[in-house]
């Protein structure tokens, strides 16, 4: 049956971001962009789901055929259960953020790591020798592997100090020849941790909604050698990127990463690399 541009066929390949609350999520716009851009016989769709109801909705994926599913707040963490296998990666860092088949095997993955490295490879051309890594949730953990398995040295600053030691005692015990070190978030400690740092990424929530007024670090720390990323990317430029870029320092916010995790799925589900430009394009056309 002949398609035109942009109609969904009745052999379309269904796509979807799980989470809750999900009305936030960027993903649709910027994988649909991709499936247009592409002339693909597919169409990516979100739903919230329920905390509770993963189970339920990960039988509905399989019972229906869909051909992936994306993963997002709090849902990453539950499904490490819910599959039929793990990649290394998500075992690891403990989350899956896509859910794709490996011939009939339900598989889980998370590109959040990778996705982040190409980002900031693509922003500096290589990768700094120390960095500063702010936060223990989710993300912090995917980055912190991320860098720590390509040799960057990592200090790891969390509120909950506990949770960001047993983040470095699993590198260190994993990653050969990484001395990954936690600190507390007491102002002192993070002024000494940020001068003996190339890279700061935020990975806190400190710098969006309610937050939007806060930032993770003592704005007078920062100068114009250090690279500082935020994951954040709603607001587009959170308070400590507009204090970093006052004191000279190169910023990024976390669209990049976005759209590189997000081409990774992508890529997964359809064996397509997406034009990173049109996803990167739908993503700031809506912020
Ligand atoms: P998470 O697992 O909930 O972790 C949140 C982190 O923020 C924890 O380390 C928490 O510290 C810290 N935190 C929260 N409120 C704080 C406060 N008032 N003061 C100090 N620390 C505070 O979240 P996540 O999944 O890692 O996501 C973190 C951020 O990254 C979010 O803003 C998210 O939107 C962003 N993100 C972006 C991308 C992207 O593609 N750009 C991908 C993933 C995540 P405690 O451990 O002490 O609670």
């Amino acid at each position: 049956m002949d398609r035109s541009p942009g109609e969904i066929s009745g052999r379309a390949v269904v796509l979807a971001v799980f989470g809750c609350p999900i009305d936030h999520s960027r993903s649709p716009v910027m994988h649909n962009a991709a499936i247009r851009a592409l002339g693909l016989d597919a169409v990516y769709v979100p739903f919230r789901v329920e905390p509770g109801r993963l189970p339920e909705a990960i039988a509905g994926m399989r019972a229906l055929g869909m051909g992936g599913v994306n993963l997002t707040i709090p849902l990453k963490e539950m499904a490490v259960a819910l599959v039929d296998r793990l990649s290394p990666e998500a075992q690891r860092i403990g989350a899956v953020n896509t859910l794709w088949w490996d011939n009939d095997m339900l598989a889980g993955h998370s590109t959040d790591g990778e996705g982040f490295l190409r980002s900031l490879q693509e922003f500096q051309g290589g990768l700094p020798r120390r960095a500063l890594v702010l936060g223990a949730g989710g993300s912090a953990r995917a980055v912190c592997f991320a860098l720590a398995d390509h040799g960057v040295k990592i200090t790891i600053a969390n509120r909950t100090l506990e949770k960001g030691q047993k983040i470095a005692v699993e590198i260190a015990r994993i990653v050969q020849g990484s001395h990954p070190s936690a600190i507390s978030t007491e102002p002192d400690d993070l002024r000494d941790a940020v001068r003996h740092s190339d890279l700061i990424v935020n990975c806190t929530s400190v710098g969006m909604g309610s937050k939007a007024d806060s930032s993770p670090l003592p704005p007078d720390c920062i100068d114009g050698h250090h690279v500082v990323y935020d994951l954040i990317y709603n607001p587009s430029q959170t308070r400590l990127l507009v204090e970093a870029r006052e004191k000279g320092a190169r910023v990024l916010n976390g669209v990049d990463m976005l759209v590189h995790q997000g081409a990774l799925s992508f890529e997964l589900w359809t064996g397509i690399a997406p034009p990173l430009d049109v996803m990167k394009n739908a993503v700031q056309g809506t912020l």
